[in-house]
């Protein structure tokens, strides 16, 4: 990283920092501020990872002075012969984020003098882990946090899981007369399960299986907000969304609920405007709009409401720019509670209406940096810069010609511009003059040998200026290397490639030292969409990743972060390679390593992942053996060596879908 400072200021530091270089009065140096660009660890992380002086990528799992190099966690857990990928899950953090809503709502309720209280509820179709759920039920008891549930499988884990009788148990989604069956169940096992009404069918429905059962529902309206919001999940709200309900809809559950004397179960107001709201003000319109359908249910329908519930939305910052984009959001946790809560206030206040409590359903907030993706790097595919280029007696003049533009010592900040364009030339007529059968595979392979050099040459110059055409924009892209790593998008980080979705992506070690490859990352699967050009910048977005050398003998792990939202659950089992390992790991200020394994639990084999698809593993090695068995009886194989070939069949079947390396 070059930087233009000043010449002589630090020359005289130079004679006792070694690691600074100069040239040409400029200072080459790699320094703490060049890491945080790079990798903006500081500026994504919420203070749960950091770098440690040696380089090192840590955890931080309680946000306090406990600090875990993941290196070291990585190194217990391949002695317990977890193989990459490997998910580390810190539930302590999600104890953390869990901790900081549920205080930053109690704080500001306190503040604003505001009569109801925070129940918030955590909605499990954003990572339904049991060890998640377990640990939100865990962690949010002091707080009487619930659950929330999108479906039947859901609601069946909620209703298992969700053992306090204080907190609130949530139903979205569609339901059907199972569905509500089961929700009365929850409200005869003493829960307080809320049925929210997506569409106006389901009341009746819900009614009916409540009479019959003989139990008083409680009930919650979904309304459609007429928000402005153009995050990618904005088909959630708005007059267009297929979820919620418009006014007269609501106004005809009411009245549907008054007929039938049961107003008094019409508990809860609800909305969700969509997933990682990345503007404020969009809460802010939110608010007030369903503010107001709260008063006005209260003041002009004979509604007694006791909560509303804001939903989900509470975005994350995975690029740490802290503005209204995709990636981002350009708020906090306190500025986001401070809306809903002066918010809701001034609008009851005004109507002279009863504070409602406070329901919020933040799932990725909660769950999104608890875990993590780590991967190794098997290889880097560089393009060949090693090939023979002497030069040859007769050597045709297309090669002379690039043979000299790569020669030219006029290159320069000048001239490179007129280099380049004559190389890209040269270039198109070497591969007509291939294709004519006039050059020869040699003598197209130095060309093009030739001019890799020539680029590489080019960018370094490039990298140095402040201002660079369009046109040479993309050389950093001719010039990138791919880091081919062991997992799947598929599996692991499907909205990146669903929706290109940005995550943070950093090398655990070696952080102290500059990185010189600009770098893309491709996967193991057999599609071409299994890759990684789009990362993280604070200007935006970058398409390459500055990463390291490989070194010989030694590993190069990259973690990717922020995965533990979403990510976890969704991926699918493109080329069969199915669930990662997983390693869960808490902070431990006791033991010497300051951290213990709690539980391990082994990725997919290739017998689980091919019994999904309906294959039978154990017909399949029969009938290998049969095969075999036919070739040792025709004698084309020895006996001993068929028993070895079908027992790695067979051992393969029970091994890791991933790469061992
Ligand atoms: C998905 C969903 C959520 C979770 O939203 P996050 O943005 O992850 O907090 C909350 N409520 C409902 C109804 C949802 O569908």
């Amino acid at each position: 990283m070059i930087k233009n400072t000043n010449f002589f200021e630090y020359h005289h530091e130079n004679m006792i920092k070694n690691d600074l270089i100069i040239i040409k009065g400029k200072v080459l140096s790699w320094d703490k501020s060049d890491i945080e660009k790079n990798y903006g660890v500081n500026s994504w992380s919420e203070r749960y990872f950091d770098i440690s002086q040696d380089g090192k990528l840590e955890v931080c799992p309680n946000r306090d002075e406990l600090k875990i190099p993941l290196a070291d966690i990585i190194e217990e857990a391949k002695s317990q012969n977890v193989q990459f990928p490997i998910v580390l899950r810190f539930h302590d953090i999600i104890r953390n984020q869990l901790n900081e809503i549920n205080q930053a709502f109690k704080r500001v309720i306190s503040e604003a003098s505001y009569n109801g209280k925070y129940f918030g509820v955590y909605p499990i179709k954003v990572n339904q882990m049991r060890e998640v759920v377990e640990e939100v039920i865990h962690a949010g008891r002091e707080h009487d946090f619930g659950l929330e549930a999108g479906s039947k499988p859901e609601l069946l884990a909620v209703l298992a899981y969700n053992d306090n009788p204080n907190s609130l148990t949530v139903l979205n989604g569609y339901k059907d007369e199972e569905y509500m069956r089961l929700a009365m169940i929850g409200r005869k096992i003493g829960r307080k399960v809320i049925v929210i009404i997506e569409k106006y069918s389901e009341l009746p429905l819900l009614v009916k299986v409540a009479n019959e059962m003989n139990v008083k529902p409680l009930i919650g309206i979904r309304v459609k907000l007429n928000v402005d919001y153009s995050g990618k999940w904005a088909g959630s709200a708005g007059e267009k969304s297929k979820f919620g309900l418009s006014a007269s809809e609501v106004i005809k559950c009411v009245n549907f609920l008054t007929e039938h004397g049961l107003i008094d179960c019409f508990n809860l107001l609800h909305f969700h405007i969509g997933s990682q709201v990345s503007d404020i003000q969009t809460f802010k319109d939110a608010i007030t709009e369903a503010g107001y359908y709260y008063t006005k249910l209260c003041l002009n329908h004979g509604c007694k409401l006791e909560y509303i519930d804001v939903g989900g939305g509470l975005g994350v910052d995975y690029d740490g720019s802290k503005r209204a984009s995709d990636s981002s959001r350009n708020y906090n946790i306190e500025n986001y509670v401070s809306d809903i809560v002066w918010g809701l206030k001034q609008i009851c206040d005004l109507d002279g209406v009863k504070h409602p409590h406070i329901v919020t359903e933040s799932g990725r907030a909660t769950v999104a940096y608890h875990s993590c993706v780590i991967t190794n790097v098997v290889d880097t595919i560089k393009t060949n810069q090693n090939y023979n280029t002497d030069k040859k007696e007769n050597e045709h003049i297309i090669v002379s010609n690039m043979r000299e533009l790569f020669e030219e010592e006029a290159l320069s900040e000048k001239s490179y511009q007129n280099i380049y364009n004559e190389a890209l030339n040269i270039k198109k007529e070497s591969h007509q003059a291939f294709k004519l059968g006039v050059l020869n595979l040699d003598e197209k392979a130095v060309v093009e040998t030739l001019y890799q050099k020539l680029i590489y040459k080019i960018s370094k110059i490039v990298k140095d200026l402040e201002f660079v055409p369009d046109g040479l924009m993309s050389l950093s892209n001719q010039i990138s290397v791919q880091y081919l790593c062991n997992f799947s998008i598929f599996q692991s980080i499907v909205d990146h490639w669903a929706i290109d979705q940005l995550l943070p992506i950093v090398p655990l070690t070696r952080l102290n030292e500059e990185p010189k490859n600009k770098a893309t990352i491709v996967d193991i699967t057999c599609d071409s969409d299994g890759k990684i050009d789009k990362f993280i910048s604070r200007d935006g977005v970058e398409s390459t990743l500055l990463l390291h050398d490989l070194k010989k003998n030694e590993e190069y792990l990259l973690g990717i972060f922020l995965t533990g939202a979403y990510q976890d659950v969704m991926g699918d089992m493109h080329n069969l390679f199915g669930r990662v390992s997983e390693v869960h790991v808490y902070g431990d200020k006791s033991d010497p390593s300051g951290f213990y394994i709690e539980e391990v639990i082994l990725g997919s084999n290739s017998s689980k992942v091919l019994k999904t698809m309906q294959y039978h593993p154990e017909e399949m090695a029969q009938k290998i053996k049969r095969l075999i068995n036919a070739q040792i009886e025709s004698s084309s194989i020895a006996p001993r060596e068929g028993v070895k070939l079908a027992d790695f069949y067979e051992n393969s079947l029970s091994s890791y879908t991933y790469l061992r390396i």
